[in-house]
């Protein structure tokens, strides 16, 4: 009896590293496959920034692309169909965020897209009293569950890469937020960065966001990034692709630590 027990456990154990060497091949495999003519073509006219990329990183980007749509299912509300330009331009933004690294979307279930601004009940808490407002959005994204986008903002988003306002760049920066386990505007952080120099870079610069925004300021990050630390994150990633020369003469600092963490630097393909 003991030896049966021990076979099925050792047949278990056999199966489930089959099973997982199995699922890190295709992983390689994707990675390594790049965009039909057709999809790059989709993928260039629906993201005009990715035609500004050096040609390593665009390999690496389609790689990326591929692996999110063998990984994530899109689902449309609404009486929005998906397309294979949605699906082309959601993954293409948010695996910007990803393509020089080996950081993944690890919490992220699925994508659900709206035609327009979508509605959304919100909870605000002041006290004792908790008061339920309808909200229009643009995106949301949740923790370990999945990101939701109004097309019409993605695709206004990726058409004006300049004016630092971009709907997945925004919520999938919260799904990077989200692998430590906290959305907390500390994302996992790169080899060569230090939690203590990360956290006096972002509280110096999310508090000088907060005083310039009280005093009607205007910078190269939104406003809005004087939310919280969270929100601070998604929108100095944004500005990081999209006024990457404002952005690294106004906050050096964040622009070097953002850099860092992404393996990126926007300058040297916007120049
Ligand atoms: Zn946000």
């Amino acid at each position: 009896m003991p030896i049966l027990v021990l076979t099925i456990v050792i047949l278990g154990l056999g199966y489930r590293l089959y099973r997982r060497r199995a699922k890190a091949q295709l992983r390689k495999d994707w990675l390594a496959t790049p965009l039909t003519d057709h999809e790059r073509a989709i993928v260039h006219e629906q993201v005009p920034l990715v035609r500004t990329l050096p040609d390593h990183l665009q390999q690496k980007l389609e790689g990326k692309i591929n692996l999110f749509l063998s990984e994530f299912d899109f689902y449309g509300y609404n009486g929005l169909e998906i397309t294979e330009e949605i699906e082309l331009s959601i993954a293409a933004q948010a695996c910007i965020l990803v393509m020089n690294t080996d950081a993944w979307f690890d919490h992220l279930t699925n994508v659900m897209v709206y035609p327009g601004a979508f509605r959304a009940k919100q909870a605000h808490h002041d006290g004792y009293v908790v008061t339920e407002v309808n909200e229009t959005r643009s995106g949301e994204s949740w923790s370990r569950g999945p990101v939701i986008l109004s097309w019409d903002c993605v695709a206004q988003g990726a058409a004006n890469d300049k004016d630092g306002h971009n709907v997945v760049f925004h919520e999938f920066a919260h799904q990077l937020d989200d692998l430590t386990g906290h959305t907390n505007g500390v994302p996992i952080l790169g080899k060569d960065q230090t939690f203590a120099r990360w956290e006096r870079v972002i509280l110096d610069a999310f508090d000088r966001h907060v005083a310039n925004t009280e005093r009607g300021r205007k910078t190269a990050m939104d406003p809005y990034g004087a939310e919280n630390h969270q929100e601070f994150f998604a929108v100095a990633i944004e500005t990081f692709f999209e006024k990457p020369e404002r952005f690294k003469k106004e906050e050096p600092e964040v622009y070097a630590e953002l850099s860092k963490l992404l393996r990126l630097d926007p300058l040297e393909w916007t120049k």
